[in-house]
């Protein structure tokens, strides 16, 4: 990628601190004394010396860096690392990447790397971690030298959580982000250094990745040279069993590949009508925005485990799902919009970006103002093109609004924490407990911006009476010529600006807003202008259903206001709400429901006769090591959002899921 205006790296202050001598190889103790201290002494005088002719100031680019994975012990989590890093003698400070891309947090897996070593024409180069910056090693370069060996090993867990090694790894199949194996000399700006990457697979793997192979010798991979943004921006999957599907639609010159890795051949084995709505999904995104910022585009599917996630990339994406998350149709139905979201990105994150995420290196801190934007905005596109490309019905599309209209309508931390805060504090929401999370909020700009994109959308389509549309604004901003990657920032007067040429309008003010609002409930104008409403039944929705299947929740939020797991471990209370009242709190567990062992049905059947009857839910509870006796009031039924046709208004929902691409 070429970063264009992108920020002047500054001087890093710990460069200035840093004594020449830090991290030297001692002289040996029986030198005689005289000659050491007067070797020391001219030692240091021509350090310094050639330290001022020769060392790179912080920013300057080194040559083109070497590394080499070796990933034949990726079952066992474990990825031995080395690289060679042309450098000058004297000091010399590498960074391990800390804030991700796409992962908007300083969470670079720096404790997983272990034995590190750094070498010199054979001698030991001692090392010393920075003080403050625990991602920054400094080191001495001796003289003579021109380039410094590093030896590590990227280390794994057994934690099934994040981008990890130990969540990138199993048995046959392993995911390869290169910001994890990697160090880089601090303050340059990524763009500009160079990188060539080789990479040894377990025997009999294949792989797929958005980067060039310049050779392949056995299992063993070397890369054409790229630089370390690009490298970053490549992930790599590989595996024993790997399924790699053209779904390149008719008419589009740029390759796409659906790249598939999972422990089973029954979990590879896709529906076709499935892979031909991926098809569809690539057909659609060209329509929408009528031009593509990349050369060909990867879609990386990891199939195992439990995470379910996924990080964009410019011509790729890495995407998680359980073993059947392709196969199975109510994974669909929960993560049918996971792909295309990552692939909007390609546009809406990596070809245009905001500014504060528009960062030179990956030490310098990003900040999240505009997530609602990068995110919510994809999230907004992934769902209607889920929709579009028929990955969803529109029905599908329709309960996932009204489980986001709903959550974020019965949000109690709307009256403490605005939208925006929610942006700005994403590096530390990300990541942060499930439990108390209606109070405290969490990277609602995700979900709410469905709801912001769509008032948006529908605001574009009343004021053009019906000539102009969302789409044309993602054209403006994000469409334009095709290009190869690069990368645009853009500022919050940038989207103003963009809006106003496709339809003019208060956007600033509507923004603001919805920014800043602290009202209790969420803005659902868009659903109603798209002529829908928001509405409560006593039956789940498919989606409810397929939730509770796969991913053992039980949402009885708006109801008696709690979340719970289905063996009956309460997620979530919803403060105000009945069980907030009788005391209840996450973290606690259902035992029993009017004297019966508690199940989901037992729960829901109470709820249900809690209609026609004055007494109380009678709840048997553990905390910790006590048990309890709860009483909730409550009489209302069982509740689940759905939406409902508003028969006054055009349906403007169905027209903006109707597909733009002829390709079926
Ligand atoms: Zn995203």
């Amino acid at each position: 990628m070429i970063e264009k205006n992108s920020k002047a790296n500054p001087i890093h202050p710990l460069m200035s601190i840093q004594p020449l001598g830090r991290g030297r190889v001692r002289t040996p103790a029986s030198t005689p004394i005289a000659w050491r201290l007067n070797f020391y002494f001219l030692r240091q005088v021509a350090v310094i010396f050639l330290a001022f002719i020769c060392v790179p100031k912080t920013g300057a680019v080194s040559g083109p860096l070497k590394l080499s994975v070796d990933a034949q012990q990726v079952a066992r989590r474990i990825l031995h690392v080395t690289m060679t890093i042309p450098t000058a003698p004297g000091p010399i400070t590498l960074v391990y990447p800390k804030w991700i891309p796409g992962q908007h947090s300083p969470v670079g897996p720096i404790n997983d790397v272990v034995g590190l070593k750094f070498t010199s024409g054979g001698a030991a180069v001692l090392w010393q971690r920075d003080d403050v910056d625990m991602y920054a090693f400094h080191l001495q370069v001796p003289l003579g030298a021109s380039e410094v060996e590093a030896e590590f090993y990227l280390t794994g867990t057994s934690d099934e959580s994040g981008y990890l090694l130990g969540n990138s790894s199993a048995q046959q199949q392993m995911m390869l982000d290169w910001d994890q194996v990697i160090l880089y000399p601090l303050g340059v700006p990524t763009d500009a250094q160079t990188i060539q990457a080789q990479l040894t697979l377990p025997a009999a793997w294949k792989f797929g990745t958005a980067l060039a192979v310049d050779s392949q010798e056995g299992q063993v991979i070397t890369f054409k040279p790229v630089s370390v943004t690009m490298l970053v921006d490549s992930p790599l999957l590989a595996g024993a069993r790997l399924r790699e599907i053209d779904i390149t639609p008719p008419g589009e010159t740029r390759i796409h590949k659906l790249d598939l890795a999972a422990e089973s051949a029954a979990a590879l084995d896709i529906p076709e009508d499935v892979i031909a709505h991926y098809r569809r999904l690539v057909a659609e995104t060209g329509a929408l925005f009528k031009a593509r910022h990349y050369e060909h585009y990867n879609f990386l599917v990891w199939l195992h485990g439990t995470y379910q996630d996924g990080l964009e990339h410019h011509q790729s994406s890495d995407n998680r799902l359980p073993e059947m998350g392709l196969a199975d149709a109510q994974w669909r139905r929960i993560q049918g919009d996971l792909l295309g979201h990552e692939m909007v990105h390609s546009w809406n994150g990596k070809y245009r970006r905001p500014a504060g995420l528009a960062t030179p290196n990956y030490q310098e801190p990003i900040k999240g103002d505009l997530l609602w934007v990068y995110e919510g905005l994809t999230n907004y596109l992934g769902q209607v093109l889920a929709a579009r490309s028929g990955l969803w019905t529109p029905d599908d599309y329709r309960d996932r609004l009204a489980l986001i209209a709903a959550e974020l309508d019965n949000r109690p931390g709307r009256s403490w924490r605005p939208l925006q805060d929610t942006a700005v504090s994403a590096p530390i929401l990300y990541g942060s407990s499930p439990e108390w999370e209606a109070w405290r909020r969490s990277a609602d700009f995700y979900e709410e911006g469905s709801l912001l994109w769509l008032e948006v959308d529908t605001i574009i389509r009343t004021q053009s009476k019906g000539t102009k549309t969302l789409d044309d604004f993602c054209r403006v901003f994000e469409g334009g010529e095709s290009t190869p990657p690069v990368m645009i920032p853009y500022t919050f007067d940038d989207i103003v600006t963009a809006l106003n040429s496709v339809v003019p309008y208060d956007w600033r003010g509507l923004f603001h807003a919805r920014l800043t609002s602290l009202s209790p409930h969420a803005a659902l104008d868009g659903i109603y202008t798209a002529g829908w409403r928001l509405t409560y039944t006593d039956t789940p929705s498919e989606l409810n259903n397929a939730m509770e299947a796969k991913l053992d929740s039980l949402d009885m939020r708006f109801s008696i206001g709690m979340l719970l797991d289905i063996s009956g471990k309460i997620v979530d209370v919803l403060p105000g709400t009945p069980s907030d009242i009788a005391g209840l709190a996450p973290g606690m567990s259902l035992i029993a429901v009017n004297r019966r062992h508690f199940s989901p049905q037992v729960l829901r059947d109470a709820l249900k006769r809690g209609k026609d009857t004055p007494a109380d839910l009678d709840l048997i509870i553990t905390n910790q090591d006590d048990f309890l006796t709860v009483r909730v009031e409550y009489h209302a039924g069982e509740r689940y959002p759905r939406l409902e046709r508003d028969g006054s208004k055009p349906d403007m929902l169905s027209s903006i899921l109707a597909p733009l691409s002829a390709v079926r």
